[in-house]
């Protein structure tokens, strides 16, 4: 209203003092002496004036030229001026013109037609000039404000409907932001999820909807991206998703559900293996390694896969169940794919035990030090002893680290454990040495996540000092696979073992990737011959395999070997013709308790 009022002041006056002749008034009157006054009157004031005596002549001379505003005049002998005004009124263009009449008929009923058939005003006769001047201009200033409003309104709408193109152009880009994954432009989860309730629907209906969930964790992303920085690490997720993409059909999609999580959905398919295939060859495509920034990676992935099948109602449960099958995978040896089945329900809800169980276990100590020895094949006496992991769990017995270790891998507890076995290793080794046997060497198992804590030194640090051991008395032992996960990180690590004179052992040699020329870089003392390679062994030259090859290598780079898995008189015989140093394994003795390993030495037995 307040704004209404300030406008129609404001155009008023500009109308009035700026262009007061643009105004065109049309007077219709049949008294010619009311014509004269009225139109000689407007004249002065600067208004155009046409007249018109009658109704018809007024319809007309406003048919041709739209007046800004009508004098109307009721008693006339053709219309009168209410039928005038109605007809005026019923032409669109007419519909805004302003009307005011003036009359002698001055009953209220006369003013309410005049108002009902859209007069704008009403004089009564005889008037004033001063009454009809003030009018006159106010209704043309009403006017001009209306038009102004109708054009800002025009404007506004304008405006309005372009800030909503704009808010809907932002509503899509922010729809699509929330669909896809920034950083590899994949699909994002709530995305895919959609896609498989949509082929869960489809499934029901049709009977050719078979489809298949496929999701696949990097096996220790994590490690590479603790090592080498989460930049490195999300190029890294970048590179992986071109491979993948690359695997899939039209119909499919792949999605990175989060982290180095990646899922597929592949769309009508015939059975299961159609699936496999994939997973094989994703598997396949990822055992090349990355050539990434000067460095060679290894990104192995586990994949778990599940046949949607109309048992299932919502397709975060074909998640969870891929989900489940994935971590299997992982469980039975990384780079594999596993297909879920529903005995991996049980399972998982295991997985999830354990988890919780590990965190009471190492608060009560639970994990006791093992100890397997390692003989000297040359003199046939025990040289040292390797520390394995058990849990003594109270309801469960012990429990062999392949149950729990895979789990606090996953979890970061293999850290504390990894540091529990070696204190007590360590300070059992003092032990024996404190009772005389002090040639006895301990070989303690470093994980790859333990490789990646600069931390590990200060640890080591602590302990040696603490049992007051000689560095040389202990041996770490590291896989291949864990070595070459971040090369260069690791030099720095061992390198820093090396000074403190603590002594480096492959683990599981010939199973990994790792190449001579790494080998060389990396200041090893030990090569441990994986016992696949032992348990070929059967006496004849034919089974000898890769152990001569490791042997000769051994020998130049001036390490020693120990061949583990030893479990047949046969086996010690053709490993000790071979000239291989050391042996290990079930013949000899299975890893035990503290104790026992106390007897096997005081036995004085030679093998
Ligand atoms: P590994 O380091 O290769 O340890 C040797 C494994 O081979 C042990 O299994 C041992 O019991 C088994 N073994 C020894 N001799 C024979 C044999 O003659 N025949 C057969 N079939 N097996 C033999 P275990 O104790 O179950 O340990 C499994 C793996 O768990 C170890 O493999 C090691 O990678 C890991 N592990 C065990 N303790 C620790 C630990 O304290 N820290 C870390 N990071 N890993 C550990
Ligand atoms: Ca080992
Ligand atoms: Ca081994």
């Amino acid at each position: 209203m307040c704004i209404n009022k300030a406008l129609t002041q404001n155009i008023a006056s500009e109308q009035v003092l700026e262009q007061p002749s643009a105004a065109d008034i049309l007077i219709v009157d049949d008294t010619l002496e009311n014509l004269k006054l009225l139109s000689s009157m407007l004249t002065e004031q600067g208004y155009n004036v046409r007249k018109a005596t009658t109704g018809q002549m007024a319809l007309k001379a406003v048919q041709s030229l739209l007046p800004d505003l009508v004098l109307l005049d009721i008693m006339m002998p053709d219309l009168t001026g209410f039928e005038v005004c109605k007809q005026l009124k019923s032409q669109p263009q007419a519909v805004d013109l302003p009307i005011i009449f003036l009359s002698a008929l001055d009953t209220p009923v006369d003013k309410v037609q005049a108002f009902e058939v859209g007069g704008s005003d009403y004089i009564s006769k005889p008037f004033q000039i001063e009454e009809v001047l003030v009018r006159v201009n106010h209704h043309l200033a009403l006017k001009a404000a209306h038009q102004e409003i109708c054009s800002l309104n025009a404007k506004l709408e304008a405006r309005v409907s372009e800030r909503t193109q704009q808010l809907t152009n932002a509503h899509h880009r922010l729809r699509e932001a929330e669909a896809y994954d920034p950083l590899t432009g994949l699909i994002n989860r709530s995305t895919f999820i959609q896609q498989v309730d949509i082929a869960l629907s489809l499934s029901k209906t049709r009977t050719n909807g078979v489809f298949a969930v496929l999701i696949m964790d990097c096996d220790r992303f994590k490690v590479i991206n603790d090592a080498l920085g989460h930049l490195v690490g999300d190029e890294l997720l970048q590179n992986l998703a071109k491979p993948l993409s690359r695997l899939i059909r039209q119909n499919d999609h792949l999605a990175r559900l989060g982290g180095d999580e990646f899922a597929i959905l592949l769309n009508e398919i015939n059975d299961i293996d159609q699936a496999v295939n994939v997973a094989d060859r994703i598997l396949s495509v990822l055992a090349q390694p990355f050539c990434f920034r000067g460095y060679e990676i290894f990104v192995n992935v586990s994949i778990g896969l599940v046949l949607g099948n109309t048992s299932y109602d919502h397709p975060e449960q074909l998640l969870r169940d891929a989900d489940i099958a994935m971590y299997r995978a992982k469980a039975s040896g990384r780079g594999q794919y596993q297909v879920f089945s529903s005995a991996m329900d049980g399972e998982a809800h295991r997985r999830l035990e354990i988890e919780t169980d590990l965190h009471r276990a190492l608060k009560l100590k639970e994990f006791r030090a093992h100890f397997q020895p390692i003989v000297d094949l040359a003199t046939g006496t025990i040289a040292g002893f390797e520390a394995l992991a058990r849990w003594q769990h109270p309801k469960h017995g012990l429990i062999p680290p392949g149950e729990f270790l895979p789990i606090a891998e996953e979890t970061g507890l293999i850290c504390e454990i990894g540091r529990s076995i070696m204190e007590q290793a360590c300070h059992q080794l003092q032990n024996w040495r404190q009772e005389g046997f002090s040639a006895l060497m301990m070989y303690v198992n470093l994980s790859a996540q333990e490789l990646s804590q600069p931390i590990l030194i200060e640890e080591i640090d602590r302990i040696l000092a603490e049992t007051q051991l000689p560095s040389s008395a202990i041996k770490l032992e590291i896989t291949e696979s864990s070595m070459i996960q971040d090369l260069q990180t690791t030099i720095l690590i061992l390198n820093q073992l090396q000074e403190r004179g603590i002594q480096l052992s492959i683990d599981d040699f010939g199973t990994g990737y790792s190449s001579l020329g790494q080998l060389q870089s990396l200041p090893v003392n030990t090569l441990k011959i994986d016992r696949a390679f032992t348990q070929q062994l059967d006496g004849t030259p034919e089974t000898v395999g890769l152990v001569p090859v490791i042997l000769g290598i051994a020998q130049v780079m001036d390490m020693d070997v120990v061949a583990e898995g030893i479990e047949t008189e046969q086996q010690l015989a053709q490993l000790r013709e071979l000239g291989c140093r050391y042996g290990q394994g079930f013949l000899f003795s299975r890893p035990v308790d503290a104790q026992t390993a106390t007897q096997l030495i005081r036995s004085d037995n030679r093998w």
